[in-house]
């Protein structure tokens, strides 16, 4: 007998994870061995453009999963399974293989995960030998609690802060509350006929299909470690350590050498409210990898900025650092909902867009950008906000050509908070940004990296130009660099924009 934890792609940790808490305290309470299940499904990535730097990441975690909880010997199992419509049935014949009484999980909120883990109740149901419990993790509050006077879930952002804080607030609110961490199996267990197997168990080393070429597997784990050590190493350099200028991610973005500073002035947390936009300093947490992969949870980012600003009670206000930044993990959560309420986001081409894809748009800011994309696996929120509305309205293309392509390309890759900001960008879905506002790339390559050295940095052709041209290089200079011709004048296709998007439905 035994009760088994069914990990996904966005809840690879131990440390404050409800559905394995929930999974260890029916197998202590049964006197039963905890097993966990970790089933890779090559044709779910490809359905939902995993990246993969997603997937090797993903592989990477396991090993560390595994090597932390062989310490509590507990065997983590990992298969890989096609096709991705009999991942239910192929569970259920494990786990009767098992023997298993149980089966825990977080729920995972786009509509194939959903349906997937309601066929998994259906058939274990039909069998009656195995109790199916599945329980919400991902978002600090569940999608389903914020809710409008007359029950329906927010569609724009504002009116959900003001409705979502309070929920936290309250001193009865448990949503921060750090699950506990799952007990040590009996040593026994590694000798037991079935189980003891499954500790030999290897991680595979890819899923095929999504493999990366050595030098760029190397190049994005030396940018993102894996495990949850690395994960919470982020997160304190965010919350304790000042950003050194012109530190975009050259470097290794982990603390090695970074010294403490006060986390309610100097540090990146202190100064979050003035310099999270700008892009040639690395002055946010970089957390967004280990939050889409689920390494850290969000709980776990609230309850630490907070005690690390000295905070008693939430701080959800846009002057202080910490309110700002736990603004955004809202915004996290938001998109969140949406998914879940509104289950048609998660069921949803054009040219040049190959150009913006290339980093080769003529615009020094969208292609450093971009070009950070391909480099990292990663983005500046403010560089994937220039980079998409650049695309959806100075290019006129379809958002879902970007939003696609982000997920094929960074590591942090997650369909709620993608859909989410293409959405926004492009002046379409949940809380659009209004149709007229449209970014001038050449002012926000100004605000943003006045100096030009995150230009510079990731579009090396443009690194002799000085000044102010760095941010739109003449022609003359720009063609003698081998740098592409803008591919439009961005005052004729925002005035193009305004015109379509004012005539929709007119014609
Ligand atoms: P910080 O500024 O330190 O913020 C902390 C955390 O808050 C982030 O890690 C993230 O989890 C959350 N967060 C911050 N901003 C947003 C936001 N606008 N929407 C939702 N959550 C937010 N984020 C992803 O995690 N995965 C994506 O696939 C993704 N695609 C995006 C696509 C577009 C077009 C846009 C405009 C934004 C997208 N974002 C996405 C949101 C945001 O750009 C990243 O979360 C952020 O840049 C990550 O860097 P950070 O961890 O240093 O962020």
């Amino acid at each position: 007998d035994c009760v088994v934890y069914w990990m996904r792609l966005e809840d690879m940790r131990i440390k404050d994870n409800r559905a394995l808490a929930q999974a260890s305290a029916q197998a202590q309470k049964d006197g039963i061995p905890l097993v966990v299940l970790f089933v890779l499904s090559p044709q779910d990535y490809i359905a939902h453009d995993r990246s993969a730097r997603r997937i090797d990441f993903t592989l990477r975690n396991l090993r560390c999963i595994k090597d932390d909880l062989d310490k509590l010997d507990i065997p983590l199992y990992t298969a890989t399974h096609t096709p991705r419509k009999q991942i239910p049935s192929f569970v259920h014949d494990l786990l009767l293989q098992w023997n298993a009484s149980h089966v825990f999980g977080n729920i995972e909120y786009e509509v194939d995960e959903l349906r997937r883990d309601l066929a998994l109740c259906q058939i274990a149901k039909k069998h009656g030998k195995i109790a199916c419990t599945f329980v919400h993790d991902k978002c600090i509050v569940p999608p389903g609690d914020v809710r409008t006077k007359d029950g329906r879930g927010y569609t724009v952002y504002s009116p959900f802060l003001r409705a979502w804080a309070p929920i936290l607030d309250k001193t009865s609110s448990r949503h921060l509350d750090e699950a506990p961490l799952p007990a040590a199996n009996d040593h026994s267990v590694r000798k037991h006929a079935t189980f003891g197997k499954l500790f030999n168990a290897q991680v595979p080393s890819e899923v095929e299909g999504f493999s990366l070429d050595p030098e760029e597997r190397e190049r994005i784990s030396t940018f993102w470690h894996a495990g949850e050590a690395a994960a919470h190493e982020m997160l304190y350099r965010f919350l304790n350590t000042a950003a050194r200028p012109s530190q975009f991610g050259a470097v290794d973005p982990l603390t090695k050498g970074a010294k403490e500073v006060d986390p309610t002035k100097q540090s990146r947390l202190g100064k979050y409210k003035d310099a999270r936009d700008l892009m040639d300093a690395d002055t946010t947490s970089r957390i967004s990898p280990y939050l889409a992969a689920g390494v850290i949870s969000a709980r776990a980012c609230v309850r630490e900025a907070l005690k690390a600003s000295g905070k008693k009670k939430l701080d959800v206000s846009r002057d202080t650092g910490v309110g700002r930044w736990i603004q955004e993990l809202a915004w996290r959560d938001f998109y969140t909902h949406i998914v879940a309420l509104f289950p048609r986001v998660s069921m949803g081409a054009a040219l040049p867009g190959e150009a913006w894809k290339d980093g080769r748009t003529g615009v020094p800011i969208v292609d450093a950008a971009m070009r950070q994309a391909r480099t990292m696996g990663w983005m500046h929120n403010r560089a994937r906000m220039i980079a998409a509305m650049y695309l959806v309205k100075d290019l006129m293309i379809d958002w879902r050509l970007g939003e696609k392509y982000f997920m094929e390309t960074l590591i942090d890759g997650d369909l709620a908070s993608n859909n989410g900001g293409w959405q926004w960008s492009a002046s379409t879905g949940v809380d659009p940004a209004p149709y007229f506002r449209i970014f001038n790339p050449y002012t926000q390559s100004q605000k943003t990296d006045p100096e030009g050295e995150y230009i510079r940095h990731f579009v090396p052709e443009l690194a002799k130009v000085r000044g102010k041209d760095i941010h739109q290089p003449p022609l003359h200079l720009a063609d003698k660099l081998g740098y592409p011709e803008p591919l439009v004048n961005h005052n004729e296709a925002r005035q193009r924009a305004i015109h379509r998007y004012k005539n929709i439905g007119t014609k």
